[in-house]
């Protein structure tokens, strides 16, 4: 057991050092030159145990320290109780870096450790199938030095990652890469790089097969109609053939219309980037879509649109009409009879805004998260009723995905909703179409 440190222990030695020197010197006569040699003699021994320390530190290479005497056995005690400590710390913090090493190797994506100017501190091996990156070859180099593609270099130098960023592999032209960076700790970035190619296929095959199958259904559809029309048209009317003509007329407009819906969102989803150079002409889109509404409608509901006939904006117009038309029609349809519908568009700030308020019907709040779901209906009776295909809202959802925007929804149940969305101020175009 280890002698612990303790002040009082050490003021006894202290008295007891210099008693006996005290004693003698006044018996002699000769006090303050016992204490003066006391005072020596203590220092001396001091200095001798400081040596050792001091050669110890420097030169030895044993882990113990040096025996020492007195007042310095605890000194010795405890560097040698904080050595084993720090061992212990050690030990457990390279079983710890092990551990992460380990499991960063198991992970089925490239992992990169980056220092705060893109300096690649640490990778596992997987960075160096999907982006070349080598460990420890390539250490110190800064990834973006690496990884040259314009797209990553740009995402690297803006430092927003709050999305991820999809690259062609550097390495191989037929992957695709999802990259997502995390700050964390002393400027540190955490770089996950995942093979995503398999899923863009799936996702690309899906879309095609809806597309095909929505394209082929089409025509056969078309000709059932011809066929019921003019088999409507050689019934008697009012009598039984004549109701169940108009039944099959009815449900085959549903099909066509969502066959139609699902056409125009795998259109919309499957659209490669929109040109931004391309004025969308707003006012033209939405007179047309006040039409519309109005035919829906048919003097059911009021309604009244106020518009910037001045607000163009840059994207593409069919998207662009498909939202809104979308977001008005479905306020007409959950709206009562009788209701007021307000459409705006105009400059919020400085980006354009579009929005719809109706006092319809409302929508619980834990209906609103998935409202934008394909096929996700608060009630599928109404909505059937309504002829809704509940593919509206996606559809508006991938058109403003394209145009870097986002439907915003408000909803009060029993009082009414409101949708809205705002485009980046960069897409207002402030010139005239003419111009
Ligand atoms: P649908 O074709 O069924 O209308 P949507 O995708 O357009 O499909 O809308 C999804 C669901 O959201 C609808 O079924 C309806 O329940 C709800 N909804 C959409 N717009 C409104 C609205 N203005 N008022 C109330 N409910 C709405």
């Amino acid at each position: 057991m280890f002698e612990e440190y303790s002040r009082s222990r050490l003021l006894i030695r202290l008295l007891l050092w210099f008693l006996p020197f005290v004693i003698v010197g006044m018996t002699l006569d000769l006090l303050p030159w016992m204490l003066l040699a006391a005072t020596w003699a203590l220092l001396l021994w001091h200095y001798r145990h400081l040596l050792r320390l001091a050669n110890w530190l420097w030169r030895e290479r044993s882990l113990t320290p040096p025996h020492g005497s007195g007042s310095w056995e605890p000194i010795f005690n405890g560097i040698y109780r904080l050595q084993g400590k720090n061992r212990r710390r050690r030990a457990h913090l390279a079983r710890m870096l092990t551990r992460f090493r380990e499991g960063a190797e198991a992970l089925p994506d490239a992992t990169l450790v980056l220092g705060s100017e893109g300096q690649i501190q640490w990778s596992n091996n997987l960075a160096e199938h999907l982006l070349g990156v080598r460990w420890p070859k390539d250490g110190g180099n800064r990834i973006h030095n690496l990884v040259r593609h314009p797209r990553f270099v740009r995402y690297w130098h803006k430092r927003d990652f709050s999305e991820s960023l999809e690259l062609v592999s550097p390495l191989n032209d037929d992957r695709i890469l999802e990259i997502r960076i995390m700050a964390y700790g002393d400027s540190q970035h955490l770089l996950i790089a995942r093979d995503i190619t398999r899923v863009r296929q799936l996702e690309e095959m899906r879309r095609d097969f809806v597309a095909n199958v929505s394209h082929e259904l089409k025509t056969p559809l078309t000709v059932l109609q011809g066929y019921v029309e003019i088999m409507q048209m050689t019934a008697e009317p009012d009598s039984m053939m004549a109701k169940q003509y108009a039944a099959m007329e009815e449900q085959s407009q549903r099909m066509k219309s969502l066959v139609d819906r699902l056409l125009v969102l795998s259109r919309i989803e499957s659209a490669t980037d929109i040109d931004f150079e391309h004025k969308a002409d707003m006012p033209a889109i939405l007179q047309r879509v006040e039409q519309e509404a109005l035919e829906l409608s048919n003097g059911r509901h009021q309604l009244q649109f106020v518009v910037d006939s001045q607000l163009q904006v840059f994207g593409d117009e069919m998207q662009l009409h498909s939202a809104c038309a979308n977001l008005v029609q479905n306020a007409v349809r959950y709206s009562d009879d009788g209701a007021t519908i307000t459409v705006h568009w105009q400059l919020e700030g400085d980006r354009p805004c579009f929005s719809v308020s109706d006092g319809g019907e409302g929508i619980a709040p834990e209906h609103l998260p998935r409202l934008t779901e394909r096929f996700y209906r608060v009630d599928r009776a109404r909505s059937r009723d309504t002829g809704g295909s509940g593919l509206g809202l996606a559809i508006v959802k991938h058109a403003l995905s394209h145009h870097n925007s986002q439907l915003q929804i408000h909803s009060d149940l029993g009082v009414g909703s409101r949708f809205w969305f705002e485009l980046p101020a960069v897409m207002h175009a402030k010139q005239s179409l003419q111009a």
